[in-house]
């Protein structure tokens, strides 16, 4: 893993969060205030005009000054949970270990700390009935050789846990003011982390 990789990573997200836009902006708009489309789009052109100061510098400092970037630039529940996220997974970088034994120790620690940030857990109806899921899983697979395997069942893990947020009621965010309205939307976070661990698994098996 380095500077490169993980830039390249993010000019991923940016286009595929792009080719979804409206979809994204509609559904903040049907369950939310319709800003999250706005607020990832801003953190993702943020963190990409840091590149030339960053790409050289070492893992865990690129991804704290993300966090602290998305910290400071960005609205909204998810400005706040990403950039704990990015700052959490800053912590556990070892140099020693496999891309994908790093990932998934990085990506555990950030999922934690989201959940202590957002006191929330799986099922709420968030980003987190992705990011959860995935986790466990990568944590699971994170010896696995194969990794076309790695990526078929974590992008089937995320696509699952996505769709899991559509038929139940959100008790977490602006979502939860609707009750049982809610039900029949899919949640806007649970969709832009989806397509994000979309990017990034494509990105994992050209590498
Ligand atoms: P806001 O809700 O403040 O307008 P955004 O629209 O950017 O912020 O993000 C909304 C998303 O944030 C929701 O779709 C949901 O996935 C996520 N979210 C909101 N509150 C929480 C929470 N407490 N824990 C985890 N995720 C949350
Ligand atoms: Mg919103």
């Amino acid at each position: 893993m380095n500077g490169e990789q993980i830039f390249n990573s993010i000019i991923n997200i940016k286009n595929i969060i792009n080719h979804h836009k409206d979809e994204i902006e509609k559904l903040d708009q049907e369950i939310g205030d319709g800003d999250h489309i706005f607020n990832i789009l801003r953190g993702l052109e943020e963190l990409l005009n840091l590149k030339n100061e960053l790409f050289e510098k070492s893992v865990d400092h690129i991804f704290k000054q993300l966090g602290i970037k998305v910290m400071t630039t960005v609205g909204g529940s998810s400005g706040a949970l990403f950039a704990t996220l990015l700052i959490g997974m800053s912590k556990k970088y070892n140099p020693e270990l496999s891309d994908l034994n790093n990932l998934s120790q990085m990506f555990f620690e950030g999922v934690e700390s989201m959940k202590k940030r957002g006191k929330s857990d799986i099922g709420e109806k968030t980003m987190l009935d992705v990011l959860i899921p995935v986790s466990n899983t990568l944590n699971q697979l994170k010896n696995e050789t194969d990794k076309a395997k790695v990526v078929k069942t974590i992008n089937a893990v995320a696509a699952e846990g996505m769709m899991s947020t559509k038929d139940i009621i959100a008790t977490k965010g602006r979502a939860s003011f609707l009750g049982d309205r809610a039900k029949g939307h899919i949640d806007p976070g649970a969709r832009s982390s989806q397509l994000a661990i979309e990017a990034i698994c494509n990105q994992f098996i050209d590498n």
